[in-house]
C-alpha cells in the first residue's frame, strides 16, 4: 500500500473506532519502574484489564520486592486474565529480579535523562525487552512519539493492508508514527487494542461485527458473497474453518475423558 493510502486509512479508522470504543483513558504519571511494568501487563491485552491487574499488585503488596520474590504460582494467580500468563509472569519476574540485583532499588527514574538509543540499547538485555515495551517506555516515561506493535497491533495491521507479514515491527512504528503523530499515539494504541480483543480475534475475525469493516481489505474479502471472493481468500476461509472443526472435536474429546 502507498504511502498516502496508508495515511488516509489510518486517519479514516479513528473515528468509527472512536465511536465503537469510546475514549482512552488519560495516561497516568507514574515513577518509570511503574510505566515499565504496566508495558508488560499491557502487551496483547487492552488497558482495562492491564490496568485491572496492575491495581491488583498495588493494593494487595506492600511494594514491588514483594512482587519480585513472589512464586510464578502466585504471579499467575493474579495475571490469570492476561493472555499468555507462564511467559509474562517469567518476564516480569525476571525483570524486577534483574533491576534490584544491578541497583539494588528499584528507582530507576534516572532512566529519564537516558537518549531513546541507550534506554533501547539498556532493555535489550532485559527478559522483557520487545518492540512493545521499549516503545511504551519510551512513549509513557519519555514523551517519546514510538508507537508500541505487539502481535495484536501487527494482525490488525497486516489484515487492514497497512503492513506485510515480512515487517518488522521497528519499521511498521517508523512510518505509523508519522501518520499517527505524538498527540494520537496513546488513542491510536488503545483503539487497536480494543478491536483486536473484541472482533480481530487471531484465528477468525468476526468481520461482519467490525466497525471498521468497510475499510479494511480482508473485511471487505470475507463479507463479500462466497462466489465474488478471490480463490485465495476462499481457499484460506475453508481453511480456518476445517482447523476450526477439528480444534472444537479434540476438545469435546479431551471432556469426555
Ligand atoms: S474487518 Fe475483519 S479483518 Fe478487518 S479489522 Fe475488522 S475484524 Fe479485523
Amino acid at each position: 500500500m502507498k504511502a498516502a493510502d496508508k495515511s488516509r486509512l489510518i486517519k479514516n479508522i479513528i473515528p468509527p473506532l472512536r465511536e465503537r470504543y469510546g475514549q482512552v483513558p488519560k495516561p497516568p504519571e507514574l515513577p518509570m519502574l511503574e510505566h515499565l511494568i504496566f508495558a508488560i501487563l499491557s502487551e496483547d491485552a487492552t488497558e482495562a484489564k492491564a490496568e485491572a491487574v496492575f491495581q491488583k499488585f498495588k493494593e494487595g503488596y506492600f511494594d514491588w520486592n514483594e512482587v519480585r520474590v513472589s512464586s510464578i504460582t502466585e504471579l499467575r494467580e493474579v495475571m490469570k486474565d492476561l493472555p499468555d500468563v507462564d511467559n509474562r509472569c517469567a518476564r516480569l519476574k525476571g525483570t524486577l529480579k534483574r533491576i534490584f540485583e544491578s541497583l539494588y532499588s528499584f528507582d530507576i527514574d534516572g532512566w529519564r535523562k537516558l537518549s531513546h538509543k541507550e534506554l533501547t540499547r539498556r532493555l535489550a538485555k532485559f527478559p522483557a525487552n520487545s518492540q512493545y515495551v521499549v516503545a511504551r517506555l519510551i512513549r509513557d516515561g519519555l514523551k517519546g512519539s514510538t508507537i508500541p506493535i505487539d502481535n495484536d497491533t501487527l494482525r490488525v495491521l497486516q489484515r487492514l493492508g497497512v503492513a506485510k507479514e515480512s515487517d518488522k515491527p521497528e519499521k511498521i512504528a517508523f512510518g505509523l508514527s508519522r501518520i499517527v503523530g505524538k498527540n494520537r499515539n496513546c488513542e491510536f494504541t488503545y483503539l487497536v487494542a480494543e478491536l483486536a480483543a473484541d472482533v480481530c480475534l487471531p484465528n477468525e475475525p468476526k468481520c461482519e461485527n467490525c466497525p471498521i469493516a468497510k475499510l479494511c481489505s480482508t473485511g471487505v474479502n470475507r463479507l463479500q458473497p462466497p462466489e465474488e471472493q478471490p480463490k485465495t481468500t476462499r481457499r484460506r476461509k475453508r481453511k480456518a474453518t476445517a482447523k476450526d472443526g477439528a480444534a472444537k472435536k479434540k476438545k469435546k474429546k479431551k471432556g469426555e475423558k
